[in-house]
């Protein structure tokens, strides 16, 4: 156990890792330098807020450089500390490889409470934060890219670049620094949703294998599920929004900072929402009551659990209470890894973080080949597929003597605009990894949960790409 204020949430990584390494028969040597942060920077600079000036601690771990750049978001809490950089930024280096994005893993923190801070004083901490990543060669677009995580979001990104940008201008692909932009500042249209869309799909991947759910005792397929969230941030929202309107999911309870309600008749996310908007809470919602404490989300009967704040949040403490049947772990690094034993004895199925909220990191990429590429995507085929379908629908309509309405005909001819490719792109990537991951746990002898296997199906990747460097024979 280290010695940390973070609850041994790097010692946890750490842990699992080890779990899984030893099914890879991969050399120690090797195994030992996937596993460690390349390089950390802790700097500490001085703000001025307000009459008064502060000294601001902040880091950018760059776990692995096996493929460059390295990728990871950017996150602002008062809670930040080396360990826990350096445990997000190592569950990067496995959630890239897991879903084919071909970077390193890194993380950022800044630490601060943004709440604390008005725009201007944020916008000023951002931009000389980024300019510390600039001096020593942290950031750009062949370099190391950060995105948002908690604490950020598009808004920080654009000072990002912005900022960037008036150093580096000449840089052709200077864009590129930098994902999660708004899409009017070389942003990508999806970028905000994807992690929980990612969320959904996996899910969606999960829970249609018949024999995986008779374990648990579920049917197959989301519609009608239960369905509990901690946290209504980016990622929470998003994963309750898309869940309950494509998937047909009820989401009985709901925690954030001011308390947990739960409904046992399905509470409507957007509406939630703007309820917490307008009053400043959750708790009081129509049709919901309040839980005794926040933390009773974690323990309620539902079928999936998804937590979505931060990390060390199911521990031996509370791991026996749990009483989900599946947990996916959209928050990095939720489930301790000793809870987690408890949680699969217990036959509840967890699909880990690194696979499950990679949804985020995939659309990043998305976004950084747009920045390189220079162009939207479906510019150049959107007309010519629309042309080609619409001369199909006609061959039919002539062969068959049957015309087909306006409607109809606009809907099967639709040539793709760019947030269909994104989506189509991300689906793609969260049911082709969840299977691969699938293959390992069905096919490696001894490996019997999902991290496990997700880490596995990590390693090999990551170590081929070593061998591929020639480090390593
Ligand atoms: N912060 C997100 C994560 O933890 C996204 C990272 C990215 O897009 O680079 O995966």
């Amino acid at each position: 156990m280290s010695n940390n204020s973070n609850g041994g949430f790097l010692d946890s990584v750490n842990k699992n890792f080890d779990k899984a390494a030893r099914f890879t028969g991969l050399p120690k040597g090797l195994l030992e330098q996937i596993r460690v942060c390349n390089s950390v920077y802790k700097m500490q600079f001085p703000v001025k807020v307000g009459n008064e000036y502060q000294v601001i601690e902040a880091y950018r771990v760059q776990h692995s450089h096996h493929r460059l750049p390295t990728k990871g978001g950017i996150r602002y809490s008062s809670k930040v500390n080396q360990e826990e950089v350096m445990a997000l930024a190592t569950l990067m280096t496995y959630k890239c490889a897991i879903v084919d994005v071909p970077f390193g893993g890194a993380k950022g923190g800044v630490k601060i409470s943004p709440r604390n801070y008005t725009t201007a004083q944020l916008q000023k901490i951002t931009r000389r934060y980024t300019t510390e990543l600039i001096r020593k060669n942290f950031i750009g677009p062949g370099m190391d890219v950060p995105a948002p995580d908690y604490g950020t979001g598009s808004r920080e990104m654009a000072w990002i670049l912005d900022t960037y940008a008036t150093f580096k201008g000449g840089e052709i692909d200077a864009s590129g620094c930098v994902t999660g932009k708004p899409v009017n500042q070389s942003g990508i249209n999806g970028r905000t949703e994807a992690t929980g869309r990612g969320v959904f799909y996996a899910l969606k991947e999960a829970v249609s294998y018949k024999d995986d759910m008779k374990k648990i005792g579920l049917e197959p397929g989301l519609e009608g599920k239960t369905m509990a969230i901690q946290g209504l941030g980016n990622v929470g929202y998003h994963t309750g929004v898309i869940s309950q309107d494509e998937g047909g999911v009820k989401i009985v309870s709901v925690a954030e900072y001011e308390g947990a309600i739960y409904g046992k008749d399905g509470i409507d996310i957007k509406k939630l929402h703007k309820f917490r908007k307008e009053t400043g809470s959750i708790v009081g919602f129509p049709g919901t009551k309040k839980l005794k404490s926040r933390k009773d989300v974690l323990e309620l009967d539902c079928d999936i659990l998804v937590p979505a704040a931060l990390e060390n949040q199911i521990r031996v403490s509370n791991a026996p209470k749990v009483k989900a049947k599946i947990i996916a772990e959209a928050a990095n690094g939720p489930i301790t890894a000793d809870a987690e034993e408890i949680l699969l004895k217990k036959g509840i199925m967890v699909i880990p973080d690194m696979y499950i909220n990679a949804g985020g990191v995939t659309v990043s990429y998305f976004e950084w080949l747009k920045n390189l590429s220079h162009m939207r995507f479906g510019r150049m085929e959107k007309r010519f597929n629309q042309k080609t379908y619409n001369n199909l629908v006609s061959l039919v309509e002539r062969e068959t003597g049957r015309s087909i309405n306006v409607r109809e005909r606009e809907v099967i001819t639709r040539g793709a605009d760019e947030i269909d490719l994104v989506r189509s792109g991300l689906e793609e990537t969260m049911i082709n990894a969840y299977q691969q991951i699938r293959e390992v746990l069905k096919r490696k002898k001894g490996v019997d949960d999902l991290r496990t296997a997700a880490f596995v199906s990590a390693l090999r990747k990551v170590s081929s790409d070593y061998m591929a460097l020639g480090i390593f024979p």
